[in-house]
């Protein structure tokens, strides 16, 4: 089996990794001739545990290899994915002109029966854009080749993408013909021998699916942030209430933890989109609206909270941030909490120090030099006022407190994600801020 797949970035080279891992002949492709340079020398462009490992091992093999020939690749592939970027439009909708620019490149040179399958995040109803998109090359061509569009949403997460992708919770494939649902058995198969499922549906609850799915996890984001700011009022704790209600089966104690926001290059796009796709046909999703309302605000709380702490003004204080990626064990920084917090700070005439155990190459692109980088996370703390919890990092878990409050010149920690225990924050005698949590001073 061969396959192709369009847009190497995240979701493309784990996917292509993966496939190629269980014995499939796999192209990938991208139009950022640096990229594949790159990766043709072992270079890969991300982090991701475990990616860099299985790529090396499947090119050695010759079973993954990387192009910007999409002409040679469609050519040779039965199997198409289409796994490139849809970056929210300016007005909220994904952007679909990448996507769209693949079908019309499979329509230019396929050759034979080739079924298109649209992997990317992207609106209801675009499988058939994608459709009209590669007809519309085969009638320029005044060809008559069969072929078929597919909609298979990804639903790995990065960080824990590769294991996601063997073992998936399940794999969700909207079809419209007998023969696409056969090869994609076929594909999958490796992936479902310990009993995780495909779900075959049309296309177009395929589509929503995806979108119904992020904006579940976001909301459960938004709503347990709601009530821990509810719970720092009225003198609660919401690391108990969370605990209390995470015990109902029905409610769950997954993604319900309180923290600074959401952020990554899903979430806040793909609730964007969804609210937008509302729009559409004349439908308000309020609870979605909501959703990102939160979201938005709750990416201030940490900042206002450092600036209540030193009576409104930070102008000439130096914060030092651990962990900047949108969450741990990726460099993603994509719609980052970090982003706001370093932009207000900045604003306000503070200065930012950083320490990220993968992210600074990538935190370069956005901040440059405007604050300063370091390699060891206690060398980040000489000098400065205070220490904020950005990324749940586990090296940030169990830190030596005394070399903390040696370091700073205050003892205030402003914990973002909720890793430190309150009364043992109390016993080191610091000054502890988190989210839905009594202060303690
Ligand atoms: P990315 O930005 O990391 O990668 C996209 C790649 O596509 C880039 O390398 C870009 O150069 C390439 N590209 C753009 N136009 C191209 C073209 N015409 N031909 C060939 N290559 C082209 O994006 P990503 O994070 O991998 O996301 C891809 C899609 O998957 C998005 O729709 C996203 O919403 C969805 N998704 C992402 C994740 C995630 O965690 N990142 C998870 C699930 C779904």
């Amino acid at each position: 089996m061969k396959i192709t797949i369009v847009g190497s970035g995240y979701v493309g080279l784990v996917t292509g990794a993966c496939f190629s891992e269980v014995g499939i002949d796999v192209v990938c492709v991208d139009i950022d001739q640096s990229k594949i340079d790159n990766l043709n020398n072992g270079i890969i462009p991300i982090y991701e545990p475990g990616l860099e490992e299985m790529i090396v091992r499947n090119m050695k093999k010759e079973r993954l290899k990387f192009t910007t020939n999409i002409a040679a690749a469609v050519k040779e592939s039965e199997i198409i994915f289409i796994s490139v970027g849809t970056p929210p439009d300016e007005d909220g909708s994904a952007d679909l002109k990448y996507v769209l620019a693949v079908a019309r490149d499979c329509g230019k040179h396929m050759n034979k029966y080739t079924l298109v399958i649209t992997k990317s995040t992207v609106p209801v109803g675009t499988s058939l854009r994608v459709k009209k998109a590669i007809q519309e090359e085969l009638d320029k061509r005044k060809v008559n080749i069969d072929f078929d569009v597919a909609s298979n949403p990804e639903f790995l997460k990065e960080g824990a993408a590769i294991d996601d992708f063997l073992k998936p919770d399940r794999i969700v494939v909207g079809i419209e013909s007998e023969y696409a649902e056969e090869l994609l058995t076929q594909l999958y198969k490796p992936f479902v021998l310990n009993g995780h499922p495909i779900i075959f549906m049309d296309i177009v609850s395929a589509e929503m699916t995806k979108y119904a799915a992020n904006s579940m996890l976001a909301t459960k984001i938004s709503f347990i942030n709601d009530i821990a700011n509810l719970c720092e009022l009225v003198g609660a704790d919401i690391n108990q209430v969370r605990k209390g209600i995470g015990s109902d089966g029905r409610i769950g104690n997954k993604f319900i933890y309180p923290g600074i926001g959401y952020g990554g290059s899903c979430f806040p796009k793909d609730v964007q989109a969804l609210i937008k796709t509302a729009g559409e046909y004349n439908y308000d999703l309020q609870v979605l609206k909501a959703v990102e309302a939160v979201n938005k605000a709750q990416k201030s709380i940490l900042f206002n909270k450092i600036l209540n702490y030193y009576n409104g003004d930070v102008k000439g204080k130096t914060v030092t941030l651990w962990g900047l990626s949108f969450k741990p064990h990726t460099d993603d920084m994509r719609e980052a909490p970090s982003l706001e917090i370093v932009s207000k700070l900045l604003k306000a005439g503070a200065r930012v120090k950083a320490y990220d155990p993968v992210a600074i190459p990538e935190a370069k692109h956005h901040f440059g030099d405007t604050i300063s980088y370091y390699n060891d996370q206690y060398e980040a703390l000489i000098d400065s006022d205070c220490l904020a919890i950005i990324t749940e990092w586990p090296e940030f878990r169990i830190p030596n407190f005394n070399v903390i409050k040696k370091l700073l010149k205050t003892p205030a920690v402003f914990d973002g994600r909720n890793i430190y225990d309150k009364d043992e924050m109390r016993q080191n005698e610091f000054d502890y801020f988190c989210i839905g949590v009594d202060t303690v001073r």
